[in-house]
């Protein structure tokens, strides 16, 4: 750290993505990106916009915003757009916990914590069950804001709609901020019941589920309220934060319905198939509907897995952190991408436990 930097920094540890190698050697299922290509009206949209680049970005940005209310029968009212939903939390988090703190769970998106690092939030975390679901009832007595990634980051495990209605009701002086990331992939979105419920924030990308990942396009959903609080925080940082390709691209993507359920019904059934299959052969795998399984095999650890996988020129995600150190986090590709995997977990898992007797 130079002397320069402001004192309260000193222990801010930045977030570590996972790798994103800048060659195409690897099968890369790390990241929890779509195998797929963005929508083909994106391409065209982006090529549109590339010509107009000299002019600044719609500060509004009304045409994502719209796009992305317009699924969920909202108004633009209700919808902030981000740099990647990444951002949509940053404007939250700053505009609504930095005087209150949060609480999430022990294990989720490492993201959460290193926000409030960078913004100085105070942070309480609350242990996920012994299943590594999210227990509802252990938040009562919780009177900061709640943060929870549903289905959740790092176990793909869905928490019901009912449940969530739970969590907003049971503390309604308490603000509820569920990031959405991997709901296309199976769940029920909140995001209908920001008009019903005003301590309700939910928070989506268009990384994962519309293929969007380098073009950096999230939205978050909100009351009216609550929505011209996250504008006010978002227009004080950067009224142009989405650049005018991405935000017709994501307009572009949203519009494309037959595509986006073509692709997330793909993911499901090549993830059910991959979770049935590495059962077969003695995996533990956690319920997942995101698009990302967990898994870890008796006697194989997961840094070992993830080491040989990678040897074997499949990349796939390991954590250290104690609870799902076992596991890897392997992102569901296209088919053959899959097949490979599973291919190699099964050779690696069967060489290392004759090799250890
Ligand atoms: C991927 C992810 C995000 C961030 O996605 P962006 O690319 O910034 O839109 C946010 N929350 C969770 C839980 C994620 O997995």
């Amino acid at each position: 750290m130079s002397r320069f930097m402001c004192a309260d920094l000193a222990a801010l540890e930045p977030y570590v993505p996972g790798e994103q190698p800048q060659d195409k050697k690897y099968i890369k299922l790390n990241t929890n990106e779509s195998p797929f290509p963005p929508a083909e009206g994106v391409k065209r949209a982006v090529c549109e916009r590339a010509d107009m680049l000299n002019l600044y970005s719609d500060p509004v940005c009304t045409v994502f915003r719209r796009a992305a209310a317009e699924r969920y029968g909202l108004g633009v009212e209700n919808v902030s757009p981000g740099n990647g939903s990444d951002e949509n939390l940053l404007h939250i988090f700053y505009a609504f916990l930095r005087d209150k703190g949060v609480a999430f769970p022990d294990v989720t998106y490492g993201f959460y914590k290193v926000l409030c690092g960078a913004l100085g939030i105070e942070y309480k975390i609350v242990p996920l069950k012994a299943d590594f679901s999210v227990n509802v009832a252990d938040y009562a007595s919780i009177n900061t804001p709640v943060c929870i990634a549903n289905p959740n980051a790092q176990t793909g495990i869905y928490l019901p709609t009912e449940e969530v209605e739970k969590l907003v009701l049971q503390n309604t002086a308490r603000l509820v901020i569920i990031d959405e990331a991997y709901i296309d992939f199976g769940g029920q979105s909140c995001a209908p019941l920001v008009n019903k419920y005003d301590n309700l924030i939910v928070v989506q990308t268009l990384s994962k589920s519309r293929s969007l990942a380098g073009a950096r396009a999230g939205v978050s959903f909100a009351c009216e309220a609550l929505t011209a609080d996250i504008e006010k925080v978002r227009c004080s940082l950067n009224p142009y934060n989405i650049n005018s390709m991405t935000m017709y691209a994501a307009a572009a993507a949203l519009k494309d319905v037959p595509y986006f359920e073509k692709c997330t019904r793909e993911v499901q059934l090549v993830r059910e198939y991959a979770a049935t299959t590495l059962k077969n052969y003695g995996f533990y795998v956690l319920p997942s509907l995101s698009n990302f399984l967990m898994a870890k095999a008796e006697g194989v650890s997961g840094q070992k897995l993830y080491e040989k996988l990678k040897e074997r020129g499949i990349l796939v995600r390991h954590f250290s952190d104690e609870r799902i150190k076992d596991f890897i986090r392997v992102s569901i590709g296209t088919r053959a991408q899959t097949e490979q995997f599973l291919r190699a977990a099964i050779e690696i898992v069967r060489e290392e436990l004759h090799e250890n007797g």
